[in-house]
């Protein structure tokens, strides 16, 4: 698995706390000289089954500086031919021949952050699109892709359960292939979190947002979507290879500013910064080395997230030691409060479970 970060977009929404910003043409030049550099240092004989990029916003550069990185990857890697090659994009940011270039160069699944159908929400969180754009590009987008994405946020200021019907509404009308959703959260350094500070950000109470949460996992399933994560939906067929190979444990090359790697043993993050990454020096830090105890952990709250869950049999294979032995109190536990279900040798969340992950996630952690 490879995941490009691309750290550039139009303008900073005023929710966002990923590593973007705005770059000039000559940042973005240098940028995708220092990935290919990157890619072609670290490239090996691994077979790569799914390619993702993320960002950012990867469609703010051009086509032809995405070619230079596909090229890279292809010449350091042994990309497989059924590769599944992600790019995310936002509305605004692509018109037809973007979207005919982009299918040339083989991309084959667009993720389209489109967040709200709301024009009033949609300036409230700062995106460059109005809800007009959002239909034109997933519309435009079906004409190039079988496999449309698109993200959609719940838990905005000011944001109704009928907002949420409405967007629910276009998802069907709209009839892509993948829905991800994403509950607000309000983090640090954001403009929003000035806002909240300053008791400007008008949230939706919790309960409205549970409501929001439970109409959307609840209605997705209804209208043909599965729901095989805990916010993933996606019609059969259409599960995010790439997604569920990290709730898997597969090893991954991150590459690009702020980009993590797993090899299986070690977990390494680039730096975040833009032109120290350009700079090319000492890019890479180890953040964990991955002892056996925290692998069996992450096998446990990683693949709790999916909807089937873990399978105690695939645990004993690879720890040889069994699930219960080691979480057996955990996993008791969390039956007791309804949140786990353990059906022979699967262990999954219940409907509970699922809106209370992080709780039965961190019961996992042994160290705790
Ligand atoms: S488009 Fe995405 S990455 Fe870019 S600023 Fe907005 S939320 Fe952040």
């Amino acid at each position: 698995m490879i995941y490009v970060h691309i750290p550039f977009c139009r303008r900073k929404c005023n929710y966002c706390a990923f590593n973007s910003k705005i770059g000039s043409v000559a940042e973005k030049s240098a940028y995708v000289d220092a990935l290919t550099r990157e890619i072609n240092l670290r490239g090996d004989d691994s077979a790569v089954e799914t390619i993702y990029f993320g960002g950012g916003t990867p469609t703010t550069l051009t086509l032809a500086e995405l070619e230079k990185i596909l090229r890279a990857i292809d010449t350091s890697f042994n990309v497989e031919s059924h590769v599944e090659l992600t790019i995310e994009a936002n509305p605004g940011t692509v018109d037809e021949n973007y979207l005919r270039g982009l299918k040339s160069l083989g991309f084959n699944r667009l993720s389209l952050g489109v967040q709200s159908f709301n024009d009033a929400l949609l300036k409230i969180l700062g995106r460059i699109h109005d809800s007009r754009a959002a239909i034109e590009t997933i519309t435009l987008a079906k004409n190039f892709f079988d496999n449309v994405s698109i993200d959609l946020m719940y838990g905005l200021p000011t944001q109704t359960l009928d907002d949420v019907r409405r967007d629910i509404e276009h998802v069907k009308i709209l009839d892509v292939q993948h829905v991800s959703i994403y509950g607000l959260e309000v983090e640090d350094g954001t403009k929003f979190f000035e806002l909240a500070r300053a008791g400007k950000l008008d949230l939706p109470a919790e309960n409205a947002c549970a409501d929001m949460y439970d109409f959307i996992t609840e209605t997705l399933p209804a209208i043909g979507y599965r729901r095989y994560e805990i916010s993933n939906f996606a019609r059969e067929n259409f599960f995010s290879r790439h997604n569920v190979g990290y709730w898997t444990g597969k090893k991954y090359f991150g590459f690009g500013a702020g980009a993590h790697s797993f090899d299986g043993k070690l977990r390494t993050s680039n730096v975040r910064d833009v032109a120290t990454y350009c700079a090319g020096k000492n890019i890479s830090v180890v953040e964990e080395v991955v002892t056996r105890r925290a692998a069996m952990e992450e096998f446990c709250f990683l693949g709790l997230r999916l909807v089937d869950g873990i399978d105690a049999r695939t645990f004993e294979k690879n720890f040889g030691v069994k699930i219960f032995d080691v979480f057996g109190a955990v996993i008791d536990k969390n039956q007791r409060r309804g949140l786990l279900t353990v059906d022979g040798d699967k262990i999954f969340l219940t409907k509970r479970g699922m809106s209370l992950g992080n709780e039965v996630f961190a019961d996992f952690l042994l160290e705790q």
